[in-house]
């Protein structure tokens, strides 16, 4: 996927790469106030035409403080909200409500909440490739791998300090448990069965 250069030098190109507010805006202004054709800005985003529709779309709507989804006026209170990309309270409960609805019956199937196809990992929430794809994300974006939370630490080449700590501290304590077992079981079986 590629995407202009003008004015995205800091933007990688990843997969799936959902769209900043910077690029929305560019989008909006590409097609309303410089009116260029859809289907070029689709080919300088390098997205499908009905994409260039939907951002346009929402930004519009965001400027004319209405809901994105479904384009009512806003209240005076929902007005208050930042963002380019508005919601009116209806909407916002109903979405959030059907994403964990979704979510969980998914889990419970043992179906990967974030790709809705490969099996979970055993006690992880998502599949192998979901787990590795947001723990390069967040490495590409200088976060620890595994909390996404805090910057990677200094001397370590994935996590954060927090991170790390406890892993050393697992680490420590599976090997303290390993030789604890070692000295009462000389033959290394184990006693229970
Ligand atoms: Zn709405
Ligand atoms: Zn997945
Ligand atoms: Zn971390």
């Amino acid at each position: 996927m590629s995407r202009p250069h003008w004015y995205l030098s800091r933007v990688k190109p990843l997969q799936n790469h959902s769209w900043t507010d910077r690029e929305k805006l560019a989008v909006f202004t590409l097609r309303s106030e410089e009116d260029i054709p859809a289907r070029r800005v689709a080919i300088i985003f390098g997205v499908t035409k009905t994409q260039i529709y939907n951002v346009t779309r929402l930004v519009r709507r965001g400027k004319n403080k209405e809901c994105f989804s479904c384009g009512r006026p806003l209240s005076p209170k929902e007005r208050k909200q930042k963002g380019l990309i508005l919601s009116c309270e209806t909407c916002k409960v109903n979405k959030k409500e059907y994403k964990r609805k979704r979510r969980n019956a998914l889990l419970k199937k043992g179906i990967c909440p974030y790709c809705e196809k490969r099996k979970l990992v055993p006690g992880k929430k998502g599949c192998i490739q979901c787990i590795s794809a947001t723990h390069r994300r967040r490495y590409n974006q200088g976060l620890c791998g595994n909390c996404g939370q805090r910057p990677i630490a200094r001397d370590s080449d994935a996590l954060c300090t927090l991170c790390l700590k406890v892993n050393r501290t697992r680490i420590a304590a599976s090997r303290t448990l390993n030789s604890t077992r070692k000295k009462k079981c000389p033959t290394g079986r184990s006693s229970k069965k």
